[in-house]
């Protein structure tokens, strides 16, 4: 596998790189009954064996990158369960040299060993472990690269012309998100199903949510989804799997990916009535995998959480940003359209939205 690194972007060759079958396939015969009946055979060894590409991706660039900084344990090293049950993360990563992962690798056994089904859950105490050692847990997500991406880039398989597959990458980031799933609900059938709706139900679950309404209890929910969610940092690989090429477009950490602005979106699965939930932000809020040594400084969460965003429409011919994602004029917009900057700097580094509402700054 070759790997490079362009325009802040990771690039990999994998054309020489031989999957592990025999991991793949364990863990297709142990989670066989597990995975959603619709999916073909076919479909879920491609998955699976997808999921394979983008993690050894990921590594091999970290190894190459940050031999000196950042060390990482996968989770197939520590697990003990011969691919029995489901994975609930892919890597640990940690600075080099600052946490001792012996006690974190015992503990994640245990909460294996522990597990009845097959979906491990991490325990309180194994990511309070992680967290007092600042040792990260990353989920690495894979998606194949459609053909409708490369033909809205123009992108006719070049991949050794830097400026096509560059614009392929912009394409990508400009279509696709990030997402994580919902912690108390991962489909539901009901057709307009809002994040009012989810946010309701997690109401009637959750005693000391009672007393909240409308934003207030928006927030409070999204508060609890970071708290529940497990994984600290989710990396978005896309894999062109005849040509055997891979991009890692990105990495979010949770608190970013979970933060007042995530959309709450209903996907469309394949034979199914119900609609796959997701919190979701667009991948062109992803950092680059060569900052990733950044997920360790400590952020001013609730700095971040209270988010310095402005919004644009993009439907429109003036040239304002929004300080308010409720401003009057973003009301005919969908929420899934409004375009988020970071900051009022990258509105206007766009150069498309280079001044302020006057209504709601
Ligand atoms: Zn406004």
């Amino acid at each position: 596998m070759e790997i490079y690194l362009i325009n802040h972007m990771v690039y990999a060759n994998y054309e020489n790189y031989q999957v592990d079958y025999s991991v793949v396939n364990q863990i297709l015969d142990n989670t066989a009954e597990t995975w959603q009946p619709d999916r073909s055979v076919d479909e879920k060894d491609r998955n699976t064996k997808q999921g394979k590409i983008a993690e050894a991706i990921v590594e091999k660039f970290l190894n190459i990158y940050f031999s000196q900084s950042i060390s990482m344990k996968s989770y197939d090293e520590i697990r003990n369960d011969g691919y029995l049950k489901h994975a609930p993360f892919d890597f640990l990563i940690w600075k080099t040299g600052e946490a001792d992962i012996s006690q974190i690798v015992e503990a994640v056994r245990n909460d294996i060993s522990s597990t009845m089904d097959k979906y491990v859950h991490l325990s309180q105490h194994t990511r309070q472990l992680c967290k007092e050692m600042n040792v990260k847990i990353v989920e690495v997500k894979s998606t194949k690269i459609r053909d409708s991406l490369k033909k809205e880039a123009d992108f006719e398989d070049n991949y050794n012309n830097a400026d096509a597959v560059r614009r392929l990458a912009n394409t990508i980031k400009d279509t696709d998100d990030v997402f994580c799933y919902p912690y108390f609900k991962r489909s539901e059938a009901r057709k307009n199903y809002s994040f009012e709706d989810y946010c309701n139900y997690v109401k009637s679950l959750v005693p000391s949510l009672r007393s909240y309404e409308g934003e207030e209890l928006r927030k409070k929910v999204i508060d609890l989804e970071v708290e529940k969610q497990s994984s600290d940092v989710f990396i978005r690989v896309y894999l062109d799997t005849l040509i055997k090429k891979g991009f890692v477009i990105g990495w979010i950490q949770r608190e970013r990916l979970l933060d007042y602005d995530v959309l709450f979106k209903r996907m469309y699965q394949p034979n199914k009535s119900e609609k796959a939930l997701y919190f979701t932000k667009s991948l062109r809020e992803t950092d680059s995998l060569e900052n990733l040594i950044r997920v360790f400084e400590k952020a001013d969460f609730k700095s971040i959480r209270e988010t310095d965003s402005v919004y644009a429409n993009p439907y429109t011919i003036t040239k304002f940003y929004h300080k308010s994602r409720n401003c009057n004029f973003l009301k005919r917009v969908k929420e899934e359209d409004i375009i988020v900057y970071r900051s009022e700097e990258e509105a206007i580094e766009s150069g498309r939205y280079i001044q302020r509402c006057k209504n709601c700054f």
